[in-house]
């Protein structure tokens, strides 16, 4: 029996309008404890907030401007997103947020500041991170850098880098890479990275669903029940039983996110 975590998973989409619930019982079913749901603008911060007051112990929410969100009134939304924060006690992480450069650097400079924003305000409520970062690293980890020490933790969400770029993230020690349906793609070469330099105790598992469903699913609506797939190519990766995987990235997510399963 699996025993995980799906620290990623945009639950409240409209992807899930029609049988949240059934795709919940299905998750239950298959082993998963808890499913964190990330906000990624002002009118996300209400769905998310709206499922998780539905399946209260079950589904945790966290709040942010997600990068790809970040527009000339970026300032307004954080404005909005820091008064819900400020009100709604439940919230377990700060996210998604980050940088993204991947389909147009439209918004560069205004996406670096609402991410160092949004860290500030990790390090003022002494929340973790949920970290969304493509095409842009470099900036990313400077912006981390400068708050490293007083930030309690957090999780670089999707890692699908390679072993320089793991290393440069495993260099903050409170963070760790979160892992979901990537590792299991044929050409993936995350499995490589992950037992070269990656430990155990530095992953969580995330599906980031409905987006990215693992093989053999690949293609579909992703959920939270799809992650035993990850499950059993990570116990092949580390050479551990499934068991042990889950007890593992249970722990961390303990860890991080400074919660009781
Ligand atoms: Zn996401």
């Amino acid at each position: 029996m699996f025993n995980f975590i799906d620290t990623h998973c945009h639950l409240d989409g409209e992807e899930f309008a029609q049988d949240r619930d059934v795709v919940i019982q299905r998750a239950q079913e298959a082993g998963c404890r808890q499913i964190f749901l990330p906000a990624i603008d002002v009118a996300s911060c209400q769905t998310v907030l709206d499922v998780c007051r539905q399946y209260p112990d079950y589904c945790r929410p966290m709040l942010g401007l997600h990068p790809e969100e970040v527009r000339a009134d970026w300032r307004d939304q954080l404005a909005t997103i820091k008064s819900i924060l400020n009100h709604q006690p439940s919230s377990i992480a700060i996210g998604e947020v980050g940088l993204d450069y991947y389909w147009s650097r439209e918004f560069e400079h205004e996406q670096l500041e609402a991410f160092e924003e949004q860290v500030r305000w990790a390090v003022e409520l002494q929340l973790p991170l949920m970290i969304h970062c493509r095409k842009a690293q470099n900036e990313m980890v400077a912006i981390i850098k400068k708050y490293a020490h007083e930030l309690p933790g957090g999780v670089f969400h999707c890692f699908t880098g390679n072993q320089q770029e793991a290393l440069q993230l495993l260099e903050f020690p409170q963070f760790v890479l979160g892992i979901g349906g990537v590792l299991t793609f044929k050409k993936s070469h995350l499995p490589d990275t992950l037992a070269a330099v990656v430990p155990l105790d530095r992953i969580v598992l995330e599906t980031d669903a409905p987006y990215m469903a693992p093989v053999p699913m690949r293609g579909q609506r992703n959920e939270s029940a799809f992650i035993r797939h990850v499950i059993t190519r990570l116990a092949e990766t580390y050479g551990v039983s499934e068991k042990e995987i889950c007890r593992q990235t249970n722990e961390n997510v303990q860890k991080v996110f400074g919660i009781q399963i």
